[in-house]
This record gives structure tokens, sequence and C-alpha cells, in this order.
């Protein structure tokens, strides 16, 4: 395995160290404290891409929490900013910024990353990043940071489709909640606390960060099949401690993938055209369901919000009236040549014109 020194910009340059560069492309999920020290990070070690993904904008407050978000920098994308220091400082690695939640990114974007930085904030946030990449077969080194400002944080390992992933690590209860709240068909709407009990402050952020890009580096190098966490605690004494996670039975994501293939839209084509016309009962499976029509309880307005039905349900607003008391009326999941929704394309219902969609046989 190669060697790596993380602490310096030059690599010791053996034809190894240049092979894992040529080839590292790492997706960095979350830009706050932690994220934007992964990113700073990964740009010293020159990879040949690296993707980051925000959906907020830059405030006063995050001036406090990164030397990378500075005054002249506020209300610009997190994405966008870092990946224009990123090209300055680093013109042969290629940038992508995405300003968008990580389950709304196109999978043509993501399949080819070599490893997910999980540097969010909260347990739903982590568990679509462990749907997604083990569908994808993607490794992800997540981390997270103590509440009420200790200093102690944590940096796991999940190996992409050979181990435990974030919901193995679950209670079995919280892992049906959130799996419900992201993926159940229609429900009603209720806001759930989605915090993952970690807050972030900058000097154990930077501590962490760089504990998530030199372990993450390291494991993905050696190819580790295994799920491992390290824990970290600097007071009341300094602690360190390691372990495994084994896969859960209670984990539904570990079940065999269904007899699938996924099919890269492009530009302009529709569902139809995606469904190939071969076969009666093919038809394509969102990865999320989509909510297509929602009421308002406050005026009864109802409209189609065209959005993940996660995204409803968390910060859904009636369009008329701004209330967030919403019945969700219908939603989409399963589209084959007969659904109303055959002739539209990706982008009319809320979906990324770059996806990898699953396309099933079975007429399940
Ligand atoms: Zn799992
Ligand atoms: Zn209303």
């Amino acid at each position: 395995m190669p060697r790596l020194d993380t602490a310096g910009s030059r690599l010791s340059g053996t034809a190894l160290e240049a092979a894992w560069r040529a080839r590292a492309e790492f997706v960095v999920v979350g830009a706050g404290a932690l994220g934007a020290e992964v990113f700073r990070q990964l740009c010293v070690l020159r990879p040949a891409r690296i993707l980051v993904i925000d959906p907020d904008r830059i405030e006063e407050t995050d001036l406090a929490k990164s030397w990378l978000f500075a005054p002249g920098s506020v209300g610009r994308g997190k994405a966008c900013h870092l990946a224009a220091l990123g090209r300055e400082y680093a013109p042969e690695t290629q940038f992508l910024a995405l300003t968008c939640e990580f389950a709304d990114v196109g999978w043509q974007d993501l399949a080819r990353a070599s490893l997910v930085f999980s540097c969010v904030d909260n347990d739903l946030a982590r568990l679509e990043i462990a749907l997604a990449c083990r569908k994808l077969a993607i490794s992800v080194c997540d981390a997270g940071l103590a509440a009420q400002g200790a200093s102690a944080g944590r940096v796991s390992w999940f190996a992409g489709y050979s181990g435990a992933c974030f919901g193995c690590k679950l209670r079995p209860q919280r892992l049906r909640e959130l799996l419900l709240f992201a993926q159940a068909d229609v429900r009603s709407c209720s806001l759930a606390e989605t915090g993952g009990g970690f807050s972030l402050t900058p000097t154990m952020a930077s501590l962490i960060a760089s504990l998530q890009v030199d372990f993450g580096v390291r494991q993905w190098l050696a190819q580790a099949s295994e799920s491992e966490t390290i824990e970290i605690a600097l007071t009341p004494e300094a602690t360190l401690r390691t372990f495994t996670t084994p896969i859960s039975a209670a984990c539904p994501l570990h079940e065999p993938l269904p007899d699938e293939l996924r099919i890269p839209a492009k530009p302009g084509m529709t569902f139809r055209d995606l469904i190939p016309q071969t076969s009666a009962q093919a038809a394509i499976l969102l990865d999320w369901p989509y909510s297509t029509r929602a009421r308002c309880l406050a005026c009864s307005c109802e409209w189609q919000p065209f959005v993940r039905c996660a995204v409803l349900r968390s910060r859904g607003r009636c369009p008329a009236c701004g209330a967030s008391a919403i019945i969700e009326v219908d939603s989409v999941k399963v589209i084959d040549r007969d659904s109303p929704w055959a002739e539209c394309t990706p982008e009319q219902i809320g979906l990324p014109s770059n996806h990898l969609f699953a396309l099933r046989f079975s007429g399940q």
C-alpha cells in the first residue's frame, strides 16, 4: 500500500502514489465546518476529481466556522465557493459543485466516485447517503462531532457493498422511522426530528476532519471490507477507541439487490423513452418517492409539489398561505408505460436529468 502523508502538500511522488491520485474521485457531502475542512485537506492531496455537495448559501454565522468562508463570500453557494477556491489551488484537479441535497444528485455524477466523505449533521442525510452508496457500491467515510461543544468525535468507515452501513448502527426503531420518512409512498406530513446529536466547532472539526481524510483514504487504498469506527475524546481524559460494526439483521439495506438494470437518462428523454419496448412488464422504479399532489390543511389549496416526499415532509409549505400542515394526496414511485407520468421528463417531476434510473422487469 502506498504511504500517504496527509500533513504535507507534497507526497513522495512514487509511481504508486501518482497512480492512486490519477484515479481518486472523492465526494464531500456537506460543506459546514467539518466538510469545508475535509475539502481543504482533499485539495492538498490533489486527486483527479472532487465533487462537493451542499444545498446552502454562506451566511454571516458561517464565517466563524471555517477560514475558507471569508466575509466577501457571504451569499454565495457553499459548494460553488469551495470549488472555486479548489480550482485556484489545484488546477490539475477537476472540481464539480452541486447546490442541492445529496438525495437530489443525479447518480451519473456519483457512479464514478472512489469514496464519499459524509460531513452531514443529521441521521436522515446519513441514511440517504447509505441507501445510495449501497446501491452504487461506493464506500463511505462518515464523521461527526460530539454535542454541546465536547472535545470528542468519531469517524466511521462503511465498506461499499460488503460491510455494515450507517443504518446498521441505528436502533431498529430509529432505523424504521427514518426509512419510512425517506421512502414511504404516501403518509400524512409531520416534521421529524432528524438531528444526529452532533454539533460542530471549528477546532474539533479540524481535528476530526484530519482523521476522516487520513482514515478514509487509507481504508480506501487498502480496500477494507469491514466497517470500522474510531472514537476519540480529549476530555475529561484522552481516549481513543476503535471497533468494528457487523451487518445488522434489522437493517434492510443488506437484502440482495433486486434484478434491475440502471439506465442513464439524457436531457429531454421522457420516462417512456427510458423503458425498453421489448418487455411488457418493464418499469422505472424511482429511488425515492416523489410527491405529485398535496393539500393544505389550513386553506385547502391543492398543488403539485414535484419534490421528493422526504423534502415535503421536512420543510414543505403551502404555496398559497405558507402553512406547514400538509396532507400528501398522491406520490409516484413506479412508472411503467401506462403511467400518467410516462410522457414526462424526469425534470418535470423534480428528478435530476442525469440520474441512473432503475429498470425492473419482474413487475414488482
Ligand atoms: Zn446496514
Ligand atoms: Zn394553505
